[in-house]
Protein backbone atom coordinates (compact mmCIF):
# COMPACT_ATOMS: atom_id res chain seq x y z
CA UNK A 1 0.00 0.00 0.00
CA UNK A 2 1.25 3.19 -0.72
CA UNK A 3 2.19 5.90 1.83
CA UNK A 4 -0.25 8.60 2.40
CA UNK A 5 0.90 10.56 5.48
CA UNK A 6 -0.66 13.91 6.02
CA UNK A 7 1.85 15.73 4.80
CA UNK A 8 1.19 14.72 1.50
CA UNK A 9 -1.98 16.75 1.96
CA UNK A 10 -3.27 20.04 0.68
CA UNK A 11 -3.31 21.65 4.82
CA UNK A 12 -6.98 22.68 4.10
CA UNK A 13 -8.28 19.05 3.31
CA UNK A 14 -8.68 17.69 7.25
CA UNK A 15 -7.99 13.73 7.96
CA UNK A 16 -10.34 11.06 8.61
CA UNK A 17 -9.84 11.05 11.94
CA UNK A 18 -11.08 14.65 12.31
CA UNK A 19 -14.99 13.27 10.72
CA UNK A 20 -13.32 14.40 7.01
CA UNK A 21 -15.69 13.56 3.95
CA UNK A 22 -12.69 13.09 2.08
CA UNK A 23 -11.17 11.01 4.59
CA UNK A 24 -14.09 8.86 4.29
CA UNK A 25 -14.01 8.70 0.28
CA UNK A 26 -10.66 7.11 0.90
CA UNK A 27 -11.79 4.93 3.49
CA UNK A 28 -14.42 3.23 1.22
CA UNK A 29 -11.78 4.00 -2.08
CA UNK A 30 -8.91 1.86 0.21
CA UNK A 31 -11.29 -1.11 0.71
CA UNK A 32 -11.83 -1.19 -2.97
CA UNK A 33 -7.98 -0.83 -4.20
CA UNK A 34 -6.44 -3.34 -2.08
CA UNK A 35 -9.21 -5.99 -3.19
CA UNK A 36 -8.06 -4.64 -6.91
CA UNK A 37 -4.12 -5.08 -6.10
CA UNK A 38 -3.82 -1.53 -7.35
CA UNK A 39 -0.78 -0.66 -9.05
CA UNK A 40 0.76 2.05 -5.88
CA UNK A 41 1.49 4.43 -8.74
CA UNK A 42 -2.42 4.47 -9.68
CA UNK A 43 -3.58 4.48 -6.10
CA UNK A 44 -1.37 7.77 -5.79
CA UNK A 45 -2.81 9.47 -8.52
CA UNK A 46 -6.39 8.45 -8.12
CA UNK A 47 -6.29 9.51 -4.56
CA UNK A 48 -5.05 12.94 -4.85
CA UNK A 49 -7.49 15.79 -6.47
CA UNK A 50 -6.05 17.29 -9.53
CA UNK A 51 -7.36 20.98 -9.15
CA UNK A 52 -8.35 22.55 -6.52
CA UNK A 53 -9.59 26.27 -6.65
CA UNK A 54 -10.55 28.83 -3.84
CA UNK A 55 -12.64 32.21 -4.85
CA UNK A 56 -13.30 35.18 -2.85
CA UNK A 57 -16.41 36.60 -4.28
CA UNK A 58 -17.78 40.26 -3.57
CA UNK A 59 -21.44 41.17 -3.69
CA UNK A 60 -23.31 43.86 -3.58
CA UNK A 61 -25.98 43.38 -1.16
CA UNK A 62 -29.08 45.32 -1.54
CA UNK A 63 -28.43 46.91 1.94
CA UNK A 64 -25.69 48.27 -0.18
CA UNK A 65 -22.57 47.02 1.79
CA UNK A 66 -20.50 44.50 0.33
CA UNK A 67 -20.23 41.14 1.36
CA UNK A 68 -17.47 38.28 0.54
CA UNK A 69 -18.35 34.90 -0.29
CA UNK A 70 -16.05 32.27 -0.30
CA UNK A 71 -16.61 29.87 -3.32
CA UNK A 72 -14.58 26.59 -4.27
CA UNK A 73 -14.54 24.49 -7.51
CA UNK A 74 -12.56 21.37 -7.19
CA UNK A 75 -11.63 18.99 -10.20
CA UNK A 76 -10.97 15.95 -8.88
CA UNK A 77 -10.00 13.93 -11.56
CA UNK A 78 -10.16 14.29 -15.57
CA UNK A 79 -8.95 11.08 -17.22
CA UNK A 80 -11.45 9.88 -18.66
CA UNK A 81 -13.18 13.33 -19.99
CA UNK A 82 -14.12 16.88 -18.69
CA UNK A 83 -14.43 17.38 -15.04
CA UNK A 84 -18.22 17.08 -14.62
CA UNK A 85 -20.37 17.96 -11.12
CA UNK A 86 -22.67 20.28 -9.29
CA UNK A 87 -22.56 23.80 -7.36
CA UNK A 88 -24.05 23.91 -4.22
CA UNK A 89 -24.84 26.50 -2.05
CA UNK A 90 -25.22 25.50 1.54
CA UNK A 91 -23.65 27.42 5.00
CA UNK A 92 -21.70 24.19 5.57
CA UNK A 93 -19.54 23.67 2.24
CA UNK A 94 -16.01 23.29 2.42
CA UNK A 95 -13.00 22.18 0.63
CA UNK A 96 -13.12 18.59 2.15
CA UNK A 97 -16.63 18.35 1.34
CA UNK A 98 -16.14 19.60 -2.31
CA UNK A 99 -13.11 17.83 -2.37
CA UNK A 100 -14.84 14.66 -1.13
CA UNK A 101 -18.31 15.42 -3.70
CA UNK A 102 -15.44 15.87 -6.62
CA UNK A 103 -14.21 12.31 -5.95
CA UNK A 104 -17.69 10.68 -5.81
CA UNK A 105 -18.20 12.49 -9.38
CA UNK A 106 -14.86 10.96 -10.77
CA UNK A 107 -15.87 7.18 -9.66
CA UNK A 108 -19.68 8.01 -10.08
CA UNK A 109 -19.41 9.00 -14.31
CA UNK A 110 -16.83 5.90 -14.62
CA UNK A 111 -20.02 3.38 -13.16
CA UNK A 112 -22.44 5.52 -15.09
CA UNK A 113 -19.95 4.82 -18.19
CA UNK A 114 -20.16 7.84 -19.16
CA UNK A 115 -16.69 9.95 -21.05
CA UNK A 116 -16.64 12.48 -17.82
CA UNK A 117 -13.99 13.11 -15.46
CA UNK A 118 -15.33 14.38 -11.78
CA UNK A 119 -15.70 17.76 -10.54
CA UNK A 120 -17.63 19.79 -8.02
CA UNK A 121 -18.37 23.45 -6.68
CA UNK A 122 -19.73 25.22 -4.01
CA UNK A 123 -20.31 28.25 -2.45
CA UNK A 124 -20.46 28.71 1.57
CA UNK A 125 -23.96 30.84 1.85
CA UNK A 126 -27.32 30.84 3.03
CA UNK A 127 -29.48 30.93 -0.10
CA UNK A 128 -32.53 31.07 1.68
CA UNK A 129 -31.66 34.43 2.79
CA UNK A 130 -30.37 35.76 -0.52
CA UNK A 131 -32.60 37.81 -2.72
CA UNK A 132 -33.13 36.88 -6.34
CA UNK A 133 -31.00 39.86 -7.20
CA UNK A 134 -28.57 38.98 -4.53
CA UNK A 135 -28.31 35.24 -5.29
CA UNK A 136 -27.75 35.99 -9.38
CA UNK A 137 -24.60 38.64 -8.47
CA UNK A 138 -23.17 35.93 -6.29
CA UNK A 139 -23.86 33.53 -9.26
CA UNK A 140 -22.41 35.86 -11.75
CA UNK A 141 -19.19 36.81 -9.71
CA UNK A 142 -18.23 32.86 -8.58
CA UNK A 143 -18.61 31.98 -12.60
CA UNK A 144 -16.37 35.26 -13.30
CA UNK A 145 -13.81 33.91 -10.50
CA UNK A 146 -13.44 30.36 -12.11
CA UNK A 147 -14.10 31.59 -15.59
CA UNK A 148 -10.46 30.32 -16.79
CA UNK A 149 -11.01 26.70 -15.46
CA UNK A 150 -14.25 25.59 -17.05
CA UNK A 151 -15.94 25.51 -20.55
CA UNK A 152 -17.75 22.35 -22.39
CA UNK A 153 -13.67 20.39 -23.09
CA UNK A 154 -12.60 21.82 -19.73
CA UNK A 155 -15.34 21.37 -17.04
CA UNK A 156 -19.14 20.88 -16.83
CA UNK A 157 -20.99 22.49 -14.14
CA UNK A 158 -24.92 21.69 -13.17
CA UNK A 159 -27.23 21.96 -10.65
CA UNK A 160 -26.79 20.51 -6.94
CA UNK A 161 -27.98 21.25 -3.42
CA UNK A 162 -30.15 24.34 -3.25
CA UNK A 163 -29.24 25.66 -6.77
CA UNK A 164 -31.70 24.66 -10.07
CA UNK A 165 -32.25 25.46 -13.18
CA UNK A 166 -31.98 28.91 -13.12
CA UNK A 167 -29.12 29.68 -11.59
CA UNK A 168 -27.72 27.23 -14.71
CA UNK A 169 -29.25 29.74 -16.87
CA UNK A 170 -27.09 32.76 -15.19
CA UNK A 171 -23.71 30.09 -15.23
CA UNK A 172 -24.49 29.89 -19.45
CA UNK A 173 -24.94 33.34 -19.62
CA UNK A 174 -22.23 34.72 -17.87
CA UNK A 175 -19.91 32.27 -19.27
CA UNK A 176 -20.99 33.18 -22.88
CA UNK A 177 -20.69 36.90 -21.86
CA UNK A 178 -17.07 36.46 -21.63
CA UNK A 179 -16.44 33.80 -24.41
CA UNK A 180 -18.45 36.21 -26.80
CA UNK A 181 -20.48 33.78 -28.10
CA UNK A 182 -23.53 32.00 -26.55
CA UNK A 183 -22.30 28.62 -25.12
CA UNK A 184 -24.73 25.81 -24.06
CA UNK A 185 -22.70 23.35 -23.42
CA UNK A 186 -20.86 24.67 -20.66
CA UNK A 187 -23.52 23.55 -17.84
CA UNK A 188 -26.17 21.34 -17.74
CA UNK A 189 -29.25 21.41 -15.90
CA UNK A 190 -30.27 23.93 -17.67
CA UNK A 191 -33.93 25.54 -18.97
CA UNK A 192 -35.39 23.40 -21.48
CA UNK A 193 -35.88 27.10 -23.79
CA UNK A 194 -31.77 27.29 -23.53
CA UNK A 195 -30.14 24.37 -24.66
CA UNK A 196 -31.55 22.09 -21.69
CA UNK A 197 -32.86 18.39 -22.03
CA UNK A 198 -35.79 17.19 -21.44
CA UNK A 199 -35.96 14.72 -18.82
CA UNK A 200 -32.93 16.32 -16.84
CA UNK A 201 -34.85 17.50 -14.06
CA UNK A 202 -36.38 14.30 -13.25
CA UNK A 203 -33.39 12.25 -13.74
CA UNK A 204 -31.95 11.48 -10.49
CA UNK A 205 -35.57 10.38 -9.29
CA UNK A 206 -35.83 7.82 -12.39
CA UNK A 207 -32.60 6.43 -11.52
CA UNK A 208 -33.37 6.36 -7.92
CA UNK A 209 -36.70 4.42 -9.07
CA UNK A 210 -34.87 2.24 -11.56
CA UNK A 211 -32.33 0.83 -9.28
CA UNK A 212 -34.38 -0.01 -6.25
CA UNK A 213 -36.83 -1.88 -8.56
CA UNK A 214 -33.77 -3.71 -9.57
CA UNK A 215 -32.79 -4.06 -6.11
CA UNK A 216 -36.09 -5.24 -5.29
CA UNK A 217 -36.14 -8.12 -7.90
CA UNK A 218 -32.55 -9.15 -6.71
CA UNK A 219 -34.32 -9.51 -3.29
CA UNK A 220 -37.02 -11.22 -4.41
CA UNK A 221 -39.02 -8.36 -3.06
CA UNK A 222 -42.53 -7.22 -4.95
CA UNK A 223 -42.04 -3.55 -5.34
CA UNK A 224 -45.49 -2.74 -5.77
CA UNK A 225 -46.43 -4.12 -2.43
CA UNK A 226 -43.36 -2.36 -0.86
CA UNK A 227 -43.14 0.36 2.03
CA UNK A 228 -40.75 2.93 1.50
CA UNK A 229 -39.45 6.07 3.65
CA UNK A 230 -37.76 8.93 2.38
CA UNK A 231 -35.52 11.41 3.76
CA UNK A 232 -35.70 14.78 1.68
CA UNK A 233 -37.89 16.23 -1.00
CA UNK A 234 -36.11 18.29 -2.86
CA UNK A 235 -35.38 17.41 -6.68
CA UNK A 236 -34.06 14.37 -5.89
CA UNK A 237 -36.65 12.70 -2.75
CA UNK A 238 -39.84 14.26 -4.44
CA UNK A 239 -39.29 12.81 -7.65
CA UNK A 240 -38.37 9.55 -6.58
CA UNK A 241 -41.26 9.69 -4.26
CA UNK A 242 -43.28 10.11 -7.00
CA UNK A 243 -42.26 7.77 -9.37
CA UNK A 244 -41.90 4.83 -6.77
CA UNK A 245 -45.26 6.05 -5.70
CA UNK A 246 -46.49 4.94 -9.60
CA UNK A 247 -45.28 1.41 -9.34
CA UNK A 248 -47.57 0.88 -6.54
CA UNK A 249 -45.00 0.94 -3.66
CA UNK A 250 -46.55 2.82 -0.44
CA UNK A 251 -44.22 6.06 0.44
CA UNK A 252 -45.06 5.95 4.27
CA UNK A 253 -42.74 7.92 5.58
CA UNK A 254 -41.12 11.43 4.69
CA UNK A 255 -38.66 14.17 6.28
CA UNK A 256 -37.40 17.48 5.19
CA UNK A 257 -35.40 20.07 6.62
CA UNK A 258 -37.83 21.61 8.69
CA UNK A 259 -40.37 18.73 9.43
CA UNK A 260 -41.77 15.18 8.30
CA UNK A 261 -44.85 13.54 8.01
CA UNK A 262 -45.63 9.92 8.24
CA UNK A 263 -48.85 7.40 7.13
CA UNK A 264 -48.69 3.60 7.37
CA UNK A 265 -51.39 3.45 4.15
CA UNK A 266 -49.26 5.19 2.35
CA UNK A 267 -49.27 9.26 1.28
CA UNK A 268 -50.59 10.50 -1.30
CA UNK A 269 -47.50 11.83 -2.99
CA UNK A 270 -49.56 13.88 -5.97
CA UNK A 271 -50.81 15.85 -3.05
CA UNK A 272 -47.39 16.17 -1.24
CA UNK A 273 -46.00 17.36 -4.35
CA UNK A 274 -48.55 20.08 -4.22
CA UNK A 275 -48.47 20.89 -0.67
CA UNK A 276 -44.05 21.44 -1.13
CA UNK A 277 -44.60 23.56 -3.98
CA UNK A 278 -47.22 26.10 -1.99
CA UNK A 279 -45.53 25.57 1.27
CA UNK A 280 -41.74 25.25 0.51
CA UNK A 281 -42.04 21.98 3.11
CA UNK A 282 -43.62 19.31 3.92
CA UNK A 283 -44.09 19.83 7.40
CA UNK A 284 -47.45 19.69 8.75
CA UNK A 285 -48.72 18.06 5.57
CA UNK A 286 -52.35 17.25 6.88
CA UNK A 287 -52.25 13.52 5.07
CA UNK A 288 -50.75 12.14 7.87
CA UNK A 289 -48.58 12.55 11.05
CA UNK A 290 -45.79 14.24 12.20
CA UNK A 291 -42.48 12.25 12.40
CA UNK A 292 -39.13 13.52 13.13
CA UNK A 293 -36.11 12.29 10.70
CA UNK A 294 -34.58 9.89 13.58
CA UNK A 295 -38.21 8.33 13.87
CA UNK A 296 -38.01 7.70 9.83
CA UNK A 297 -34.70 6.13 9.76
CA UNK A 298 -35.60 3.21 12.59
CA UNK A 299 -39.29 2.62 10.66
CA UNK A 300 -39.29 -0.95 9.75
CA UNK A 301 -39.90 -0.49 6.20
CA UNK A 302 -38.66 -2.52 2.90
CA UNK A 303 -36.67 0.34 1.60
CA UNK A 304 -34.71 3.65 2.65
CA UNK A 305 -33.98 6.56 0.60
CA UNK A 306 -31.73 9.00 2.01
CA UNK A 307 -32.18 11.86 -0.26
CA UNK A 308 -30.45 14.57 1.37
CA UNK A 309 -26.95 15.73 2.57
CA UNK A 310 -23.62 13.63 3.84
CA UNK A 311 -23.12 11.78 7.04
CA UNK A 312 -27.15 11.30 8.38
CA UNK A 313 -26.44 7.55 8.66
CA UNK A 314 -23.75 6.95 11.14
CA UNK A 315 -22.85 4.89 13.79
CA UNK A 316 -25.51 6.40 16.13
CA UNK A 317 -28.04 5.52 14.45
CA UNK A 318 -27.27 2.68 12.25
CA UNK A 319 -28.17 -0.01 14.88
CA UNK A 320 -31.80 1.12 15.08
CA UNK A 321 -32.00 1.27 10.96
CA UNK A 322 -34.58 -1.73 10.12
CA UNK A 323 -35.14 -1.33 6.55
CA UNK A 324 -33.78 -4.55 4.26
CA UNK A 325 -32.85 -2.04 1.11
CA UNK A 326 -30.83 1.32 1.97
CA UNK A 327 -30.94 3.55 -1.69
CA UNK A 328 -28.64 6.00 -1.39
CA UNK A 329 -30.43 8.65 -3.50
CA UNK A 330 -27.85 11.67 -1.18
CA UNK A 331 -24.01 11.74 -1.93
CA UNK A 332 -22.13 10.51 0.82
CA UNK A 333 -25.48 9.59 3.70
CA UNK A 334 -23.65 6.80 4.92
CA UNK A 335 -20.40 6.98 7.25
CA UNK A 336 -17.73 3.94 6.27
CA UNK A 337 -18.42 2.46 9.58
CA UNK A 338 -22.48 2.58 9.48
CA UNK A 339 -22.38 0.99 6.02
CA UNK A 340 -20.40 -1.64 7.53
CA UNK A 341 -22.75 -2.18 10.43
CA UNK A 342 -25.24 -2.27 7.97
CA UNK A 343 -23.76 -4.91 5.71
CA UNK A 344 -22.98 -7.04 8.49
CA UNK A 345 -26.73 -7.53 9.20
CA UNK A 346 -27.85 -8.22 5.55
CA UNK A 347 -28.99 -4.86 4.98
CA UNK A 348 -28.83 -4.45 0.71
CA UNK A 349 -27.31 -1.15 0.35
CA UNK A 350 -26.94 0.53 -3.17
CA UNK A 351 -24.20 3.33 -3.35
CA UNK A 352 -24.55 6.79 -4.12
CA UNK A 353 -22.14 6.56 -7.20
CA UNK A 354 -24.39 3.91 -8.84
CA UNK A 355 -28.37 4.96 -7.10
CA UNK A 356 -27.43 8.81 -7.88
CA UNK A 357 -26.08 8.49 -11.26
CA UNK A 358 -29.01 9.26 -13.40
CA UNK A 359 -28.45 12.83 -13.25
CA UNK A 360 -25.18 13.05 -14.42
CA UNK A 361 -26.25 10.82 -17.37
CA UNK A 362 -28.71 12.59 -18.59
CA UNK A 363 -26.13 15.93 -18.23
CA UNK A 364 -24.44 13.87 -20.70
CA UNK A 365 -27.12 13.64 -22.93
CA UNK A 366 -27.63 17.24 -22.67
CA UNK A 367 -23.99 17.77 -23.39
CA UNK A 368 -24.24 15.48 -26.28
CA UNK A 369 -27.45 17.25 -27.67
CA UNK A 370 -26.43 20.87 -26.78
CA UNK A 371 -22.83 19.88 -28.85
CA UNK A 372 -25.02 18.66 -31.95
CA UNK A 373 -27.57 21.11 -31.64
CA UNK A 374 -30.09 18.37 -32.76
CA UNK A 375 -32.46 17.96 -29.12
CA UNK A 376 -34.37 14.65 -28.42
CA UNK A 377 -37.44 13.39 -27.14
CA UNK A 378 -38.19 12.69 -23.80
CA UNK A 379 -39.56 9.25 -24.32
CA UNK A 380 -35.93 8.66 -26.01
CA UNK A 381 -34.25 10.14 -22.91
CA UNK A 382 -35.60 8.20 -20.43
CA UNK A 383 -35.27 4.74 -22.55
CA UNK A 384 -31.50 5.50 -22.93
CA UNK A 385 -31.44 6.34 -18.90
CA UNK A 386 -33.33 3.10 -18.19
CA UNK A 387 -30.78 1.36 -20.45
CA UNK A 388 -27.66 2.99 -18.81
CA UNK A 389 -28.73 2.65 -15.42
CA UNK A 390 -29.42 -1.14 -16.08
CA UNK A 391 -26.04 -1.85 -17.48
CA UNK A 392 -24.48 0.08 -14.15
CA UNK A 393 -26.59 -1.78 -11.90
CA UNK A 394 -25.77 -4.89 -12.91
CA UNK A 395 -22.21 -4.37 -13.75
CA UNK A 396 -22.06 -3.73 -10.20
CA UNK A 397 -24.37 -6.65 -8.90
CA UNK A 398 -21.58 -8.87 -11.16
CA UNK A 399 -18.54 -7.74 -9.65
CA UNK A 400 -20.20 -7.86 -6.38
CA UNK A 401 -21.06 -11.32 -6.85
CA UNK A 402 -17.52 -12.13 -8.01
CA UNK A 403 -15.23 -10.52 -5.26
CA UNK A 404 -18.01 -11.41 -3.09
CA UNK A 405 -18.50 -8.25 -1.55
CA UNK A 406 -20.68 -5.29 -0.98
CA UNK A 407 -22.30 -3.09 -3.91
CA UNK A 408 -20.18 -0.09 -2.39
CA UNK A 409 -17.07 -1.72 -2.50
CA UNK A 410 -18.06 -3.49 -6.30
CA UNK A 411 -18.97 -0.26 -7.62
CA UNK A 412 -15.22 1.39 -6.22
CA UNK A 413 -14.10 -2.02 -7.86
CA UNK A 414 -15.63 -1.36 -11.55
CA UNK A 415 -14.55 2.62 -11.38
CA UNK A 416 -10.91 2.13 -10.12
CA UNK A 417 -10.71 -0.62 -12.97
CA UNK A 418 -12.06 2.00 -15.60
CA UNK A 419 -10.32 5.14 -14.84
CA UNK A 420 -7.16 2.67 -13.52
CA UNK A 421 -6.79 1.58 -17.27
CA UNK A 422 -7.20 4.84 -18.80
CA UNK A 423 -4.56 6.34 -16.92
CA UNK A 424 -2.14 4.04 -17.67
CA UNK A 425 -3.18 3.66 -21.33
CA UNK A 426 -2.72 7.22 -21.20
CA UNK A 427 0.84 7.12 -19.50
CA UNK A 428 2.40 10.06 -17.53
CA UNK A 429 3.25 13.19 -19.18
CA UNK A 430 6.32 14.90 -17.98
N1 LIG B 1 -25.25 17.19 -8.65
C1 LIG B 1 -25.58 15.94 -9.27
C2 LIG B 1 -24.76 14.82 -8.67
O1 LIG B 1 -24.27 14.92 -7.57
C3 LIG B 1 -25.51 16.02 -10.79
C4 LIG B 1 -24.17 16.36 -11.35
C5 LIG B 1 -24.18 16.60 -12.86
O2 LIG B 1 -25.20 16.39 -13.49
O3 LIG B 1 -23.12 16.99 -13.37
O4 LIG B 1 -24.63 13.78 -9.25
Amino acid sequence: MPRRGPAEYNATIRMPEHGSIFGAMLQEFDEAARLLKLDPSIWRILTHPKRQIIVSCPVQMDSGEIEVFTGYRVQYNITLGPAKGGIRYHPDVSLDEVTALAAWMTWKCAVAHIPFGGGKGGIVCDPTRLSRRELEALTRRYVAEIIDAIGPEKDVPAPDVNTNDQVMAWVMDTYSMHVGHTSTAVVTGKPIELGGSLGRREATGRGVMIVTREAAKHRGLDLAAATIAIQGFGNVGSVSADLLARTGARIVAVTDSIGGVQNPKGLDVPKMLEYAAEHKTIDKFPGGEPITNEQLFALDTDVLIPAALENQITVDNAASIRTKILIEAANGPTTPEAHQMLHERGVFVVPDILANSGGVTVSYFEWVQDRYGYFWEESDVNARLEKKMHEAFHAVLQTAMKYGVDMRTAAYIVAISRVGTVTRMRGMYA
